[in-house]
Parts: structure tokens; sequence; C-alpha cells
């Protein structure tokens, strides 16, 4: 039973909808939800430049504000029926984990609940959004020499942004650790990332970390899973890792994605 949807995007994402804060609250209110977490995505580090034809990765960082306070006052309005909490999903880009630091201990103290994601690969110092396109997924795959090298470099950098020190207001929630398997259906690799995975899934344990139980491959067609699946799921709730649901909306209507899908052996947890 979910109680508590913890990634959902907004109006202030340039790849998203119009859909305004209230009209999510209202959704999750309907369908019996406790609180929600807002979790745009956060301004991409200083000096790095969105590799995307479209350049919309991101909100600019010159709308934080009036995202944050528009926030406040959404939760203030809602405090009897839902617990909204105020977020971000940060983006980890290897080679950029100052820049990322420098803008948590900015903007971290304003924030309740935070998500960290690997969207971007570095390969030869170029960056690649891997989950912008098929057509970029496979960029990748033929720069890199095979699908399996782009899972492998996706668990990699993964693992470093589980691992990596970004101060005091690094977020505790890994978000949709396999997304890598976005295209899936289309590029399958090969080969098992299960041991990858449980690597990871140890780290996300001994650092205390939660895990983004994301809905949203469910609704990509070439995708048509959970980002985790759910036996990655479930040895996850088995280690104890908290798992949060994310249905990672951009609009009202992707509210509740995957959620018969969602392993039923483990309870969900709140943030
Ligand atoms: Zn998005
Ligand atoms: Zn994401």
């Amino acid at each position: 039973m979910i109680k508590h949807d913890g990634h959902i995007h907004s109006y202030y994402c340039p790849h998203g909808s119009s859909d305004s804060f209230a009209q999510y609250c209202e959704q999750a209110i309907q369908k019996g939800l406790t609180g929600i977490t807002f979790t745009e995505h956060a301004p991409l580090p200083k000096g790095f430049i969105d590799p995307t034809p479209t350049m919309d990765s991101a909100m600019d960082e010159r709308h934080l504000t009036s995202y944050i306070e528009e926030l406040q006052a959404i939760k203030s309005y809602y405090k009897s029926k839902l617990n909204v909490l105020i977020g971000l999903e940060i983006d980890f880009v290897e080679g950029f984990e100052l820049e990322t630091n420098q803008f948590l201990n900015t903007y971290g103290p304003f924030l309740d609940d935070s998500i960290l994601s690997v969207h971007f690969l570095k390969i030869e110092d170029i960056y690649y959004c891997m989950d912008y396109s098929p057509d970029t997924f496979k960029t990748c795959s033929d720069l890199l020499g095979s699908v399996d090298h782009v899972y492998q470099l996706y668990y990699e950098t993964l693992k470093k942004s589980v691992q990596t020190n970004l101060g005091t207001f690094k977020p505790t929630r890994i978000g949709h650790i396999t997304l890598c398997e976005k295209f899936q259906k289309k590029y399958p690799a090969t080969k098992s990332y299960r041991q990858d995975i449980q690597t990871i899934l140890s780290l996300i344990h001994q650092m205390g970390y939660q895990l983004d139980y994301n809905g949203a491959g469910t609704l990509k067609p070439l995708c048509g899973l959970t980002y985790p699946p759910a036996e990655i799921a479930e040895a996850a709730s088995e280690m104890g890792i908290p798992l949060v649901y994310g249905s990672d909306a951009h609009q009202v209507k992707g509210m509740f994605s995957g959620v018969d899908m969602l392993s039923t052996n483990q309870s969900l947890s709140s943030p």
C-alpha cells in the first residue's frame, strides 16, 4: 500500500507538463496518500553543459528560489491534509562532485527530502544523457563497444554516486537504480548485472540510504519494468533498505505509475 509518493516533478521541469502543484496534491489526497515529495530536476552543476539536443534536462537555477518559496506555501496550505515535502532530484555527474557539493551546501537547508540520480555518463571526456532517447543510448553503446559496456559504465557511475562524499546535504535516496534498462527491449544486455547491483545495494545499506522504487519504466514502451524490478526490490527490502515509492510523474496523469507491478512482498516506506 502506497502512502507516500517520493518522486514527483512539476511545471518547473522544462520537459514536464504545466500541471500545478495543487493539482498533484489534490490527486494525492483523493487517492489516499498521506504525503508526497516534489523532486524537480535540480539545476545542473555550474560549468556543466546539458548535452541533450533540447537542453531541457533540468530547471534553471534562476527559478530555484521561486520553486522553493512556492512549495513552502503549498506545504503550509496542505499541512493538515497532506505531508508535502520539498525536494530535488540531484544529478550525480562524474567530474562535477565539487560543484554539486557546493550547490547542496547552498540549497540543502531548504530541502526536506531529495533523490540522487545518474542520467549522464562520461565517455572519453564527453557527457551523454544515457536515458534521453534510444538513439543516445545507441551512441553510448557504439562508443563503448557494446550495450553491456553501457550497463557496466552506468553501474560504475551509480556506485560512485553512492560512495562520493557530497557534504552534509547529500540526498539519502538513490534514484531509479536500474535506469540503464529503459530501452532494454531494443537494447538488452547479454549478461546479468545482478552482482554489480548487489554490491551497490550493500553500499546503500551501509550508508543508511533509501531506494527510490520507481514506477516510470512501466510506462516506457521499451522498458516495461519498475526501477528496480520486483526481485531486486525484494532483495533490497530483505537487507533492510527502505523502499520509497516514486511515480516519477511529470504530469498528474503519471502519478501511481507501475503500482500494479510493484512487489507486494514488502512494505513501502515514507521518507
Ligand atoms: Zn524528468
Ligand atoms: Zn530521474
